[in-house]
C-alpha cells in the first residue's frame, strides 16, 4: 500500500482489527520512510457496480468518492466515525442489492441521503440541498467542492470556508489509501 504523504511503496501494518461490525478490518499502516500514519479498510465486495451518469458516461463504482461526499457534508459533526462507515456500507449494500449491474448518480444520491437523514440532521440537510440542486449535473467534483464550500445562511466566516478546502484536500489525500 502506498504511502499517502510521501509516495513510499514500503508501508507496514501495526495494527489489525475487525471494524463496523466484524464486515471490515481495518488497517492501521505507518510508513517507515517519513513516518506517516494512515488508515486502510479491507471490505468484502459482493459485486462489480458501474455507475451510469446522467451524462451517459459510465464508470467503475467508487466506494472512496461516496464516502468523501459523507465526509464533507458531516464536516464538523461529532457523528461517531464506525456509524459512519456502517452507514456508507449500508448503502454500498443496497447498491448491490438491487441486481443490476448498472446504478445511476441519482440512486446514489438518494440513498446517501436517506443514510445521512437517520444520522445526522444537520449533514442531511447539507448534503440535500447541494445534492438537489445538482441532480442535474454529472461532475462528481464539482458536486463535492460545492458541498464542501455550503454555507447554511449566514453562518459563513472565512475560517469555515479555510476548513472546508482543509476537509476537500483531505478527502483528496484518501484517495491514495486504497
Ligand atoms: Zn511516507
Amino acid at each position: 500500500m502506498r504511502c499517502p504523504y510521501c509516495g513510499s511503496l514500503d508501508t507496514q501494518v501495526k495494527d489489525s482489527r475487525p471494524a463496523e461490525d466484524s464486515t471490515a478490518i481495518r488497517r492501521r499502516r505507518v510508513c517507515p520512510d517519513c513516518g506517516g500514519r494512515f488508515t486502510t479498510f479491507e471490505r468484502v465486495q459482493l459485486r462489480e457496480l458501474t455507475v451510469m451518469k446522467r451524462s451517459g458516461k459510465r464508470e467503475p463504482f467508487n466506494r472512496d468518492k461516496l464516502a468523501r461526499s459523507v465526509m464533507v457534508a458531516l464536516r464538523k459533526r461529532a457523528v461517531d466515525a464506525e456509524r459512519v462507515e456502517r452507514m456508507i456500507s449500508g448503502v454500498v449494500r443496497q447498491l448491490e442489492q438491487t441486481g443490476e449491474a448498472d446504478v445511476t448518480s441519482e440512486q446514489i444520491g438518494e440513498l446517501v441521503m436517506e443514510g445521512l437523514r437517520q444520522l445526522d440532521s444537520v449533514a442531511f440537510v447539507r448534503f440535500a440541498s447541494v445534492y438537489r440542486n445538482f441532480r442535474e449535473a454529472s461532475d462528481f467534483e464539482a458536486f463535492v467542492g460545492e458541498l464542501a464550500g455550503y454555507k447554511p445562511e449566514l453562518a459563513g466566516t472565512a475560517e469555515d470556508a479555510d476548513d472546508a478546502r482543509d476537509s476537500a484536500g483531505q478527502a483528496k489525500s484518501d484517495d491514495f489509501k486504497r
